[in-house]
């Protein structure tokens, strides 16, 4: 094996529907460490699918907070908006190996409170549209455009029980068929979904590492068994916990004071930023104005290992930001 297939290759994958908040930085400063540690290149992949997250001047926007903050990248920026005809191809393959087929479910069907549910309380697709003969998908069709969902292996089967180690929260095992059942590869508007869209990227992209918030570990099982049906190789996960409020929610765009760009308009340098990320982390003291490339040297997962919690915004937070 060459050098050039062992070496690590990160990516970041912002969706430009705003401003970067404090918990993108975050998962952004951990792929940039943990790849640049690696002596290791990064990609930036701008996972724009969604029409309403198709803006240019948003993609500018990250990529800008992002060299500002010291991350900077070697490939792209790759616009997914750009290859529809590559997840097409994708999907061909899997209709075209019998792995896929149309599903009519409204969204009302779909989260009805009889459907079973896997133990996060998200439904799983109890297969209403798996067994559809050809004459009543060409009658349906005909009242509304179909979602297509790829059939994922009985509960018995093995080949649906997917394993893996993340980087931070260790071992983990699901079986499909019990925690989301078939699952959609394309919306019924067209749009491709994103297990489909990033499992393909990652692939081509020569991507080897997947470091993201730890909201996307419950995607690992589908995104690996979907590569495998697509002959790509499983790459290395990593998450990092979620920046929380105090109530525990989740910090979102809505939490518009703790975005990048009011934080630049306050004069908060980015290395107090960065500083106040990495030591909620475990990966610097308390305190220090640190900028990414000043980490690289001593990080290591064992600490986000360590820290597994997510972490709370709250006011002894705050001050450091002050
Ligand atoms: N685009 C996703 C986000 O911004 C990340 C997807 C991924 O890292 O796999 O949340």
């Amino acid at each position: 094996m060459s050098f050039e297939n062992k070496a690590v290759r990160g990516r970041f994958a912002p969706t430009p529907s705003g401003r970067m908040h404090l918990g993108n930085a975050f998962s952004a400063l951990v792929a940039w460490l943990s790849a640049r540690a690696a002596g290791g290149s990064m990609m930036l992949r701008i996972e724009d699918l969604d029409p309403r997250a198709q803006s240019r001047e948003q993609a500018e926007l990250l990529m800008d907070d992002l060299r500002w903050l010291g991350l900077d990248w070697d490939e792209g920026p790759y616009f997914q908006s750009d290859r529809s005809e590559i997840y097409r191809e994708a999907l061909d393959e899997l209709r075209e190996k019998g792995l896929t087929y149309p599903c009519f479910c409204s969204r009302a069907e779909l989260h009805a409170a009889t459907a079973p549910h896997a133990s996060d309380g998200t439904p799983v697709y109890a297969g209403t549209c798996r067994g559809l003969s050809d004459a009543e998908v060409a009658r349906r069709a005909t009242l509304r455009p179909p979602a297509t969902r790829l059939r994922v292996p009985d509960e018995e089967d093995p080949s649906g029980t997917i394993t893996f180690v993340d980087l931070a929260y260790g071992a983990h095992q699901e079986v499909l068929a019990r925690e989301c059942g078939d699952f959609l590869v394309r919306r019924s508007d067209g749009v491709v979904a994103y297990q489909l869209a990033v499992v393909v990227d990652d692939a081509l992209m020569g991507v080897t590492q997947v470091v993201r918030g730890r909201d996307l570990l419950g995607s690992c099982a589908r995104q690996i068994y979907l590569g495998g049906l697509l002959g790509y190789p499983a790459p290395e996960y990593g998450h990092v916990p979620l920046l929380v409020a105090p109530d525990k929610r989740r910090l979102s765009k809505r939490d518009k004071d703790l975005d990048l760009g009011v934080l630049r308009e306050r004069g908060v340098c980015a290395a107090r930023i960065v500083g106040t990320l990495a030591a909620a982390a475990g990966l610097c003291e308390r305190g220090e104005n640190v900028m990414p490339r000043e980490l690289v040297g001593s990080f290591a997962w064992d600490a986000i290992a360590r820290h597994q919690e997510d972490i709370v915004v709250d006011g002894d937070f705050l001050a450091g930001l002050a």
